[in-house]
């Protein structure tokens, strides 16, 4: 439970500032709760909570301080890069936003901006294997009527589009599809329905910031596709490549879980029993979803290939 305030509510522990300049400050309107302790901030006028002495500097701010916010001003790059350093290495700072309006729309852009960082090196990789590997020719055993007349086994294109091209545009259907839903099934526990309309909105909006460990994901396909490159050349050095790209691609994964297991934490303080059952829930729901997905897609595919070669 979110502790409430106390009725009087003894001053902060740090006093150097004094009555008087405490005075100064305006109460904080909204249900702010404390990063560190989950203190309800609520019509507070120090520049401290009251309850751990955790300096609320960064909370009575006005201005958002998610670098991606500022991308005009930035640049695009630098912003991204920037929002990605803070949400993986300064969780705590980065959930102070809780105490601002977040931009539903800015963080949907960064999770996509994310998911274009996972799926382009996977489409990248899959052309380059492609072209290191390239299939053997399909002999199809069936004839087609294709429109113009067409009754032989087909135009080549039509063979390798068929037999080739499809079982893989149906993977990357697939992959993107989860893509979506993984990035996105985080976000129904972070809206706990007794906590006010405006601190939910700020929890999820914030929380597809916590993708931000998928944006290292071309550097570990990036080595495994140069360990395909080298593996007949320079066997040794592709070896190594694997056995680095292995773990960070272990190490990406449990940055991702972490980032958001800790978001969960900072956005909403004093919920250990939410953080732990979400904590430990998430990994399952990922490869149910997985699961899901793969398989399901792959049916239906497979019943409309079915039904399509029975009609021809
Ligand atoms: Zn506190």
């Amino acid at each position: 439970m979110i502790p409430d305030r106390p009725a009087g509510t003894s001053e902060p522990p740090d006093e150097k500032a004094g009555p008087a300049a405490v005075d100064k400050l305006a109460p904080i309107a909204l249900d702010l709760f404390c990063q560190r302790c989950g203190y309800n901030l609520k019509g507070l006028t120090s520049d401290r909570c009251p309850e751990c002495g955790k300096s609320l500097e960064t909370v009575r701010l006005i201005e958002p301080q998610i670098p991606w916010v500022h991308r005009k001003r930035l640049g695009r790059f630098r912003a991204y890069w920037k929002t990605v350093y803070l949400a993986m290495f300064h969780q705590g700072r980065f959930c102070e936003e809780m105490a601002r309006p977040v931009s539903y729309s800015d963080s949907q852009r960064f999770r996509w901006v994310t998911i274009l960082h996972v799926y382009i090196p996977i489409l990248l990789a899959t052309i380059c294997a492609y072209q290191l590997a390239p299939p053997e020719p399909v002999v199809m055993t069936r004839s087609f009527q294709v429109p113009g007349g067409w009754t032989q086994s087909g135009p080549p294109w039509f063979e390798r589009a068929y037999a080739e091209i499809w079982p893989v545009a149906v993977l990357h259907v697939c992959f993107l599809l989860f893509l979506a839903a993984a990035t996105g099934v985080h976000s129904y526990y972070f809206h706990p329905r007794d906590l006010p309309v405006h601190v939910q909105n700020r929890a999820i909006a914030l929380s597809y910031y916590a993708h931000a460990p998928l944006a290292w994901t071309p550097v570990p396909i990036g080595l495994a596709v140069a360990a395909w490159w080298l593996a007949g050349s320079h066997e040794l050095t592709a070896i190594g490549l694997i056995a680095a790209a292995v773990p960070l691609l272990l190490l990406e994964l449990a940055c991702w879980w972490s980032a958001i297991a800790g978001f969960l934490r900072d956005t909403m303080p004093g919920r250990k029993a939410h953080f732990r059952l979400v904590a430990i829930a998430l990994p399952f729901l990922w490869l149910a979803l997985a699961g899901v997905i793969f398989f399901g897609v792959s049916l239906v595919v497979f019943c409309v290939l079915v039904v399509f070669a029975s009609l021809t």
